[in-house]
């Protein structure tokens, strides 16, 4: 049996939905299962949800109004598109309507509070997967087959950590075996919303944006599922962005520990999060493209495979390198306790770090958007060994961006770094900071911005990823 998620673009029109349907039943044929389907909101929904949640509290009591015609119109032409029978088409307005309202009234209390919690937020932010997950069912049955709309809030139990929550796994797969199994015994395809779960009091939570992944990964490690397929909109992961790397070549196969670093920096195809779920149970994870479906994609597994050294580059952009510099800081212990715990201290979460050996400065990479707030708590927290001259000061240098070069197969292989300077030098990019996990499967370097797209392209070419040297055996 298989789960299978379908993302934003896959479902963002009611042609789209159609063709998810026909993806399903092909799916099912092949496998001789019935699957579970997981579904996200329709393309760009969840971002207008949330400005409208925004708006509203902002005190703006037009915009919500606006945005609620707008899903309206799009999720009626939605099902003109995808259901034949017209009675059920009109129930299906009907509740779209209902749920619209809800979001209206949601928007409205929040205009009048002038207050948009993290709890609030999540309420209005999961209608989008809602909405869709109702007009993918009817889709299915307007092809014919049996299908039911499974809302997420009854299986996924989470923590209260709204806006970015995590399931309890023990209660989730309580749920979920209690509410999917029968469905599937009785041959009817659930279709489940993702990005969406409940407190254990009923309290509908988000796992965080672009989390449907995660959403598929749960189901799949919860009911056991054999496989899970997350359905996107390009073929598979890519050695490279296929914007900056025109030559970038879908990867066959890659393991779970190199796919999750690669998620982590950057590559969109996957959230990071998703993999975590399946690697215990080595449930195998395929992405597939719902607008090209006879592509093979990528298959994940434990399994690390395939002679090419390195994998994929990545790039994550909008970083700020933070330096905490003095040469009274040698020698000196816990001084980069006290700058880590600072940093806690403002609740920012570290990408990078490095220090050099000599031990005179420290460097460490956040988002550009919390820079400026863990610099201020550093100096803070390093009042004092700021006034006695061990720290010369905190800098920050904003426009970098970390380069990530992943791979399973730099383990232990020597020179693999130098043919990375190699290639950077050759078109005179200089490397600002450098960091190595101890699992070697990922090398990461900071680049100013400017230098990212040449840089990129000048490792991927040294390493002879892209499709033009013939590394992608099963291309179609
Ligand atoms: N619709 C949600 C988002 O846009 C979840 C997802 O698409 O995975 O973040
Ligand atoms: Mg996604």
């Amino acid at each position: 049996m298989i789960v299978e998620k379908f993302g934003g673009t896959s479902v963002a029109t009611g042609e789209r939905m159609a063709n998810v349907a026909h993806l399903v039943a092909r799916s099912a044929q092949q496998t001789g299962a019935t699957p579970v389907v997981v579904v996200s909101a329709m393309a760009g929904v969840t971002d207008r949800l949330r400005h409208a949640a925004r708006t509203a509290a902002s005190g703006d009591a037009r915009t919500y109004g606006l945005i609620r015609d707008e899903l309206q119109l799009r999720h009626d032409q939605a099902i003109n598109d995808c259901v034949t029978d017209v009675d059920h088409a009109r129930g299906l307005r009907a509740e779209v309507s209902a749920l619209l309202q809800d979001f209206e009234h949601l928007c409205a209390s929040i205009h009048t509070l002038g207050e948009l919690t993290p709890r609030g937020m999540d309420a209005v932010s999961g209608l989008g997967e809602r909405l869709s997950a109702r007009l993918v069912a009817a889709a299915l049955r307007s092809q014919g087959y049996s299908s039911q709309m499974v809302e997420a809030t009854g299986l996924l139990v989470t923590n209260n950590h709204f806006g970015n929550a995590t399931p309890l796994l023990e209660e989730t797969t309580r749920r979920v075996k209690e509410v999917l199994l029968p469905l599937l015994e009785r041959g009817t395809i659930p279709v489940v919303t993702g990005f969406i779960g409940a407190t254990r009091d009923g309290a509908t939570t988000t796992l965080g944006r672009g989390s449907s992944d995660l959403t598929a990964a749960i189901l799949g490690r919860t009911l056991p599922a054999d496989q899970v397929w997350i359905w996107t909109d390009v073929n598979g992961v890519m050695t490279a962005d296929p914007n900056i790397v025109p030559d970038a070549a879908t990867m066959p196969s890659i393991s779970y520990s190199e796919v999750a670093e690669l998620s982590f920096f950057g590559a969109k195809v996957l959230h990071p999060l998703s993999i975590q779920p399946l690697v215990d149970p080595g449930i195998p994870l395929r992405v597939l493209n719902s607008l090209n479906p006879d592509h093979p994609g990528t298959l994940i597994t434990g399994a690390i495979t395939n002679g090419m050294l390195i994998k994929g580059i990545t790039a994550i952009r909008d970083l700020s390198i933070i330096t905490v510099q003095g040469h009274g800081m040698q020698g000196v212990p816990g001084v980069a306790a006290r700058v880590f715990s600072a940093v806690a201290h403002s609740g920012t979460s570290v990408l990078m770090i490095t220090q050099s050996s000599s031990e005179q400065s420290i460097c460490f990479v956040v988002h550009t958007q919390d820079a400026a707030a863990v610099a201020e708590q550093v100096e803070e927290d390093l009042a004092h060994e700021i006034s006695r001259g061990q720290i010369d000061g905190v800098t920050v240098q904003d426009q970098v961006a970390i380069v990530a070069v992943v791979g399973a197969g730099m383990r232990g292989q020597p020179g693999i770094a130098s043919q990375v300077f190699g290639a950077l030098a050759e078109h005179n990019i200089s490397v600002i900071s450098i960091a190595q996990g101890s699992s070697e499967y990922n090398l990461s370097l900071v680049l100013s911005h400017g230098d990212v797209n040449n840089g990129v392209r000048a490792i991927h070419d040294r390493f002879g990823l892209g499709r033009s040297h013939g590394n992608s055996p099963r291309e179609m």
